[in-house]
């Protein structure tokens, strides 16, 4: 945008006074100073669905432009066209999106699962295999599961804790390796590293078009916790619904990665048109993206607490977040979990299960715990997602995770009784004042 003339004004020649009042409604004045936005300190929510393309030569270029992405070019200004192939609150946020988690492009979508059906269909086709750790959220599961072998595309779910497990199902027809880490529901945490290594071997001997990719869903870390593709990943994924956006009040999903994965991307986008709502861009570009490092930090302090309130607590069972140093993979997560500035930053996800003299005990403790959570506790809120202001409650065995049958809980890594907490900004005291009037019950 110039900083001292409007282009458009400058180029009109159109007496607009020969026209009717209908027309003028439409058209408002022909030109018009106010259409210079680039004095705005934060930018203005685009609610154009169209642009104006000024002349045909410009709409051909535009059209030439999209997806065809030029490197020797990439600062250039762009032609926009039409909200479903690009406009400017989206690519504002991509731009920042590829900063915070130090890739190289980023294309949102219009969710967390807009962005994993869009890089799965980017890097498979008809034929080819994906090998996926056990625990993942309900809805990719079933993805993977219920709709991809419509397509011929098989999921083999593997525990990729043990990084040699990829050896005994990996074939000729393996694209990806997808994992979330932590995971959802249990925070599992997988060896971003070891599985680069593993991958780098397999792909010794495969050209270009047989490589297998790294594809890693990080919205349970966020960028402020986790970077993994400086840790080898090729993607990385996010539901901006959570974390990122923060608040709670808009839709969004990111695919980052290597640059000339981009036009196919956008491509995928435009024509599957799973496109993020400009003003929820906007939202997470002015509100969520800003005030990342401050939630999620004060969200991690209130987590550590509350896990090790729960640790030591006699009705508890067990509890997993990856700030105790008795979780299973402490090790790796203070490798590869670290804030902006190097510290271990193990996130604002609990997950943990009750005692009971039994599985079905256990389970119905979690119920009554969380049922007397959502009528008495303040500062608790029996919700799914994540990443919020207040601290949600839930039970993914019958919420998030339902799709997966109940006999097979175990199967996919989640406890039965397993009780998911994700924590909000709330004072940390007033959080653990509810927490033991709901355990007092139990
Ligand atoms: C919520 C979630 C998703 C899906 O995101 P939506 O924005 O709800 O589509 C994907 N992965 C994880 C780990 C999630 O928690």
């Amino acid at each position: 945008m110039s900083q001292t003339k409007n282009e458009y004004l400058e180029s009109q020649n159109i007496d607009d006074s020969k026209y009717s009042m209908e027309t003028h409604l439409i058209y408002g004045k022909n030109v018009s100073k106010k259409w210079d936005y680039s004095h705005h300190v934060v930018p203005p929510v685009t609610n154009s669905v169209i642009f104006r393309l000024d002349s045909v030569e410009r709409g051909a270029e535009g059209f030439a432009e999209f997806a065809n992405l030029d490197p020797l070019n990439e600062d250039s200004k762009p032609i926009y066209i039409y909200d479903r192939l690009g406009e400017p609150n989206k690519d504002l946020l991509e731009e920042n999106l590829s900063y915070v988690e130090k890739g190289e492009t980023a294309v949102t979508f219009a969710t967390g699962m807009g962005a994993i059906s869009g890089i799965l269909c980017v890097l498979t086709k008809s034929g080819n295999e994906i090998i996926s750790h056990k625990t993942l959220y309900g809805c990719t599961l079933s993805l993977l599961n219920n709709w991809y072998p419509r397509y011929n595309i098989k999921n083999i779910a593997v525990d990729l804790k043990n990084v040699n497990s990829i050896d005994e199902v990996v074939t000729e027809q393996t694209r990806v390796i997808y994992f979330e880490t932590p995971s959802n529901p249990n925070l599992d945490i997988i060896d971003l590293d070891a599985i680069r290594k593993k991958v780098d071997f397999l792909n010794i001997d495969r050209n270009e078009e047989k490589k297998i990719y790294i594809v890693v869903d990080n919205t349970f870390a966020t960028p402020y916790c986790q970077r993994p593709i400086e840790f080898g990943a090729d993607f990385v994924v996010h539901s901006l619904t959570k974390g990122i956006g923060g608040f709670g009040t808009d839709m969004g999903g990111v695919v980052i990665g290597p640059k000339r994965f981009r036009d196919l991307l956008l491509i995928v986008r435009k024509d599957f048109g799973a496109v993020l709502n400009t003003k929820s861009a906007w939202t997470i570009l002015t509100y969520g993206l800003p005030t990342l490092h401050l939630r999620i930090s004060r969200q991690m302090k209130n987590a550590q607490k509350i896990a090790e309130y729960l640790e030591a607590h006699p009705k508890v069972d067990h509890v997993n977040y990856p700030g105790l140093p008795s979780s299973e993979n402490y090790e790796i997560a203070k490798k590869q979990m670290t804030d902006f500035d190097g510290n271990f930053a193990p996130g604002s996800l609990i997950y943990f299960a009750l005692k009971g003299d039994d599985a079905k005990q256990v389970r119905e403790n979690g119920r009554i715990l969380m049922n007397y959570a959502a009528k008495n506790a303040y500062t608790m809120t029996l919700a799914v997602s994540l990443g919020h202001t207040r601290t949600l409650i839930e039970h993914p065995a019958s919420m998030t995770h339902s799709v997966i049958p109940a006999d097979k809980l175990l199967e996919y890594g989640i406890d039965p009784g397993g009780i998911r907490i994700a924590v909000g900004l709330e004072n940390i005291d007033d959080l653990l004042f509810d927490l033991e009037k709901c355990l007092e019950i139990i």
